[in-house]
């Protein structure tokens, strides 16, 4: 367990920071597996009648390496650090001298740190994310800096594997 900010928030390894509602990220795993099930193994079948043909075993093997993708993207989101701030303690020199940029500086009482520009404090994650986007509880987390290009791809993914099981079922 990380302490941060006096606040027990993330359960932390090595290379697994998770957030404080990791049950709602396994609730998106098997969301995506049920889907997965659905479509590529039940709904091909129906309408393929349960016999065996190249179109419908093309669709499982897609299917599986997108349920790989979908669900490897959406761990890496949830378990990368999202840009947790642990500083600065005081104002950097160079802001506290140039009153515009000393402007776009707050203090951050619960964490007891300085937050730049794109810093801001979440309340459910309990710390200063770096480049805050928003608090997702289905990622766990917060996305920010540290795990925002991770987001994108997963829904870029999920989009793409969406689209790709409505055009299969409706269009052959
Ligand atoms: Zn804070
Ligand atoms: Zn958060």
């Amino acid at each position: 367990m990380r302490r941060v900010c006096n606040h027990v928030i993330y359960r932390e390894s090595k290379s697994c920071i998770t957030g404080p509602h990791f049950p709602a990220t396994l609730f998106v795993v098997a969301f995506i597996s049920v889907a997965t099930y659905f479509f590529g193994f039940v709904a091909v079948d129906v309408k393929t009648n349960f016999v065996e043909n190249p179109t419908a075993t093309r669709h499982k093997v897609i299917c599986i390496l997108f349920w790989c993708l979908t669900n490897g993207l959406l761990m890496a989101t949830a378990c990368k650090d999202p840009g947790i701030m642990t500083g600065p303690t005081s104002l950097p020199p160079n802001v506290a001298s140039d009153p515009n940029l000393y402007e776009q500086w707050r203090y951050c009482e619960k964490c007891g740190i300085y937050q730049g520009p794109k810093t801001r404090h979440c309340n459910d994650c309990k710390a200063c994310i770096a480049e805050l986007d928003h608090h997702c509880p289905w990622m766990s987390k917060c996305v920010g800096k540290g795990n925002m290009r991770a987001f994108k791809w997963f829904n870029v993914s999920w989009i793409v594997f969406f689209i790709y099981a409505i055009v299969a079922l409706f269009n052959e």
